[in-house]
């Protein structure tokens, strides 16, 4: 008889994601401005000091010398920490737009998502504090993007990794500019 983890295994696998349908890239900590700050002044920063200063142990350094977020165990609560360590002022509570919402947006397959194909699952909602999973009666979850702040907490607690992010790029955040448009850059770690 097929068990609970055989079964959503059985949507894991067959019904992967299309590189059309969603992409991850390189996701920097929130509270920068602009992409060519991190590339400038990370990669000859000793202290990396925004590592150590995550509780939530998601910021990574490429082998560029420069951070980039996993959510692949945790999110970002927007603590304001890695901000507060950065000496270089990459990362700075100034950056109001990038202090809010990370700079990404947040899909869920429906192919890969098994509440899309008849079976209860509300894992994904239970860790978004901003309710931006929304679910038409038990079923079809779709992400509201005006609610979430890909904080990423939902990644992690999906059990077909039906829940993806494409990367927007910076834009001077300071000012309060749009987003922009999609990245689309392949992660180097
Ligand atoms: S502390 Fe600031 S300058 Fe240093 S790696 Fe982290 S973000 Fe870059
Ligand atoms: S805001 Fe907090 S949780 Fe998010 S990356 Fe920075 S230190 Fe980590
Ligand atoms: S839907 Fe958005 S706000 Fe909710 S947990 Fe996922 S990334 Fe965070």
């Amino acid at each position: 008889m097929t068990n609970r983890r055989d079964f959503f295994k059985s949507f894991a696998k067959p019904l992967v994601k299309s590189e059309e349908e969603m992409t991850s890239s390189l996701l920097r900590p929130p509270y920068g401005s602009t992409e060519s700050l991190f590339q400038s002044e990370c990669p000859s920063c000793e202290s990396k000091a925004c590592v150590a200063s995550c509780d939530e142990k998601i910021i990574f350094i490429t082998k560029d010398g420069t951070p980039i977020l996993d959510f692949s165990k945790n999110g970002c609560t927007l603590c304001d920490a890695c901000a507060e360590v950065c000496e270089a002022g990459v990362l700075s509570l100034a950056n109001t737009e990038s202090a809010t919402r990370l700079n990404a947006v947040f899909k869920i397959s429906l192919d890969a998502c098994v509440a899309h194909h008849g079976v209860i699952c509300h894992s994904c909602k239970e860790p978004c504090i901003d309710d931006a999973i929304l679910f038409n009666g038990m079923f079809n979850p779709v992400i509201d993007d005006e609610k979430c702040t890909a904080c990423g907490f939902c990644i992690s607690r999906c059990p077909t990794q039906a829940i993806d992010f494409r990367v927007m790029e910076l834009q001077g955040q300071t000012h309060g500019q749009p987003q922009g448009q999609p990245q689309g850059i392949a992660p180097t770690v």
